[in-house]
């Protein structure tokens, strides 16, 4: 038996009590400045297709600059779309720096199905409105205010702590993280980072309140299947015709969905969460595909006049496979699940394989004894995070990268996140800020 069987939290010889500045902080006048400060980055629209970031940065910045932290702000060549950095530096440091990293653009919002403006930014009933507030606008002020507390408070650091805000996260981060590691990766090159991927989830599971810290993510495979055959009339079908033929290869491939299976940390979250946590796992459309690679038809195409079958059809599929999935074995069983020579596929692969960070890591550490800490009774475990985020561009350098927006958040709220009507709770925004300054002092404070 190992220290972690005999814990159930699982922290292995960490403190489980908070870091001592904490006490140091009047929490309901930093919830409130963080609330205020969400409510103004809500404001400002940072929404695809524009994506602009330079009002966002600008607004970081001048928060940054009102306790004397510079920032600078890497303009990429396109208008409108820039990355900040701000770095906090230690005396003399003995270790490379923590990255505290969150994305500023958000995804569109239609207004018309919201039931308030999705840019009001509005504080009432103990809520900030507006998209962003929980992708991820909410991360980059629980991280912006740990900065703000760190210079306050003077904290004498032994690691120098970054703040890193992106721009493009949701269109795949080419200008954004992805831009900033090829660039600018000497500027950051840190020990390990925090970001956005796994939350704290509340009523998932029947063990309690979890935060989910995710270490790795799932792969993209894209693939567009293309069927090709004679064109005809539609007055006389016959079985080899493209679109016939598309339509039977994507039966196959969707009546035949991937086996579950665990990668190691989701099968450390089952030992941990207990036997009755898998079923639970598997019964919610979020976390079922942290057991399994996925198979999404996400796009169809074919055919330009009603009494013609063309000879093209195609259809586009969005794969995404779990951390220790071989790529080039998946996609021949679906060759062979497929098995016609007229519908071809064109594959487009993942950039690099994955890595996994370490559980047993210092922030991984750190994070789990914050979470306990500032939210007794919860669970902390290791996951994967089923979607993609700026941490893969992190991680492909070897940098161990953690995911987690440090809330407790209902299905719900969780609605919110590329939904309609999104929100953060003003005790979600304070439990936040306390998590992520307490795991962070834990790592870059000297004692
Ligand atoms: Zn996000």
């Amino acid at each position: 038996m190992n220290d972690r069987d005999s814990n159930p939290s699982g922290v292995a010889g960490a403190r489980r009590t908070p870091h001592a500045l904490m006490r140091r902080v009047d929490w309901d006048a930093l919830t409130n400045e963080a609330a205020d400060t969400l409510s103004r980055y809500v404001k400002i629209d940072s929404s695809h297709p524009r994506g602009r970031t330079v009002e966002t940065a600008q607004l970081l910045a001048e928060r940054l600059a009102e306790v004397g932290i510079e920032s600078q702000v890497y303009q990429t060549g396109t208008e409108g779309k820039v990355n900040l950095v701000a770095r906090l530096r230690a005396a003399e440091p003995v270790g490379k720096p923590l990255l505290l990293s969150s994305h500023m653009d958000v995804v569109q919002a239609t207004a018309a199905d919201w039931t308030f403006d999705p840019y009001s930014g509005e504080i009432a009933d103990g809520y900030v409105y507006g998209r962003g507030a929980l992708d991820d606008k909410g991360m980059g002020v629980m991280e912006l205010m740990t900065m703000l507390v760190l210079r306050r408070l003077d904290v004498e650091l032994r690691r120098d702590v970054i703040l890193l805000c992106t721009c493009d996260e949701e269109i795949g981060s080419t200008l954004g993280a992805k831009w900033m590691v090829d660039n600018h990766f000497d500027d950051l090159n840190p020990a390990f980072m925090l970001d956005e991927g796994g939350t704290g989830r509340r009523g998932f599971f029947s063990v309690g309140d979890v935060f989910e810290v995710t270490v790795d993510e799932k792969r993209a495979v894209r693939l567009r299947m293309i069927a090709r055959a004679d064109p005809g009339h539609a007055s006389q079908p016959w079985p080899e015709a493209a679109t016939h033929r598309l339509v039977r290869a994507a039966n196959a491939l969707l009546d035949q969905p991937p086996e579950d299976r665990e990668c190691a940390p989701v099968a450390e979250m089952l030992r941990r969460l207990g036997p009755q946590s898998r079923d639970e796992m598997a019964s919610h459309r979020a976390s079922a595909p942290l057991l399994h690679d996925t198979v999404s038809l996400t796009m169809m195409q074919g055919g330009y006049k009603i009494n013609v079958i063309p000879e093209q059809a195609e259809m586009s599929f969005d794969c995404r496979l779990l951390p220790d999935t071989d790529e080039r074995a998946f996609v021949s069983n679906l060759e062979q699940v497929i098995n016609d020579p007229g519908v071809r596929l064109e594959v487009s692969w993942p950039n690099a394989a994955s890595h996994t960070a370490p559980w047993d890591g210092e922030l991984a550490t750190a994070l789990e004894q914050a979470c306990v800490s500032q939210a007794p009774g919860s669970l902390v475990t290791p996951s994967i995070c089923v979607g993609g985020t700026d941490a893969r561009f992190f991680r492909e350098r070897g940098v161990p990268a953690y995911g987690l927006v440090p809330g407790l958040f209902t299905a719900e709220d969780m609605k919110g996140y590329h939904g309609i009507d999104e929100r953060l709770s003003l005790a979600n925004l304070q439990l936040g800020c306390r998590i992520i300054l307490d795991a962070t002092l834990q790592v870059a404070a000297r004692d």
